[in-house]
């Protein structure tokens, strides 16, 4: 069993993954440890420009003070008509998750509904603080900016993240449903046997 800190304080981020790593059958290889089991409080400042730069900075700084293999996300909501925003200013973009809802809406209140592609990003960074080992992967979830939020489910953006597909809203997904399609589902799933491939071999 190898032990990896999820290098974040997201309660939401941190059921969707562990709920994913049960899921997939890794929870009998891997560990999951969060900050607040180590008693860590460690607040990083995402100074990055990319969200790969915002991750890496988050599993660098947790793993090295922690000294445990960590998995760290970046992630956030990239619209087209506002040319990506918010972007990795996602989490920062308001102060509460209506205030920032609210702020896209208004931001694309002229816009049609056939012109209001979005998709959720995420950046996942596993870092292994002795190996130095760095291993990325990405997970897009594509759909439509909605006129109102609607649903009760998840967090974030999700009551405005429309999924034509399935003529809902995220917050209107299971926890299940969204984990088989979400952004940061698709990343966790990537880097999963990548991990088990190399966990106990000298070089990670
Ligand atoms: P991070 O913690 O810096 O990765 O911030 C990500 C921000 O992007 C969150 O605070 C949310 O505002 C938004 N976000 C990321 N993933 C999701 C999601 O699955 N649903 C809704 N909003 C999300």
């Amino acid at each position: 069993m190898i032990k990896i800190l999820l290098a974040t304080n997201n309660a939401g981020k941190l059921n969707e993954m562990a709920q994913i790593v049960k899921e997939e059958g890794f929870d009998k290889r891997i560990k999951l440890i969060t900050p607040r089991d180590l008693g860590m409080d460690l607040e990083v400042d995402e100074t990055g420009s990319t969200f790969f730069d915002n991750a890496y900075l988050k599993a660098k700084a947790f793993a090295d003070q922690s000294g445990l293999p960590t998995i760290a996300d970046d992630s956030g909501l990239v619209i087209d008509a506002l040319d990506g925003k918010p972007g990795i200013y996602s989490a920062r973009w308001g102060r509460d998750d209506e205030e920032r809802i609210n702020k896209v809406l208004t931001a694309l209140k002229d816009v049609p509904s056939d012109q209001r592609q979005a998709a959720f990003v995420a950046v996942m960074v596993f870092y292994h603080p002795q190996t130095l080992t760095t291993i990325k992967t990405v997970g897009r979830m594509e759909g439509m900016i909605a006129k109102e939020p609607t649903g009760q489910n998840g967090f974030g953006y999700d009551p405005i993240m429309f999924v034509p597909s399935l003529n809902k809203t995220v917050a209107q997904l299971t926890p299940a449903q969204k984990n088989k399609l979400s952004h940061r589902g698709q990343a966790l799933r990537q880097l999963l046997p990548i991990l088990q491939a190399g966990l106990g071999k000298p070089d990670l």
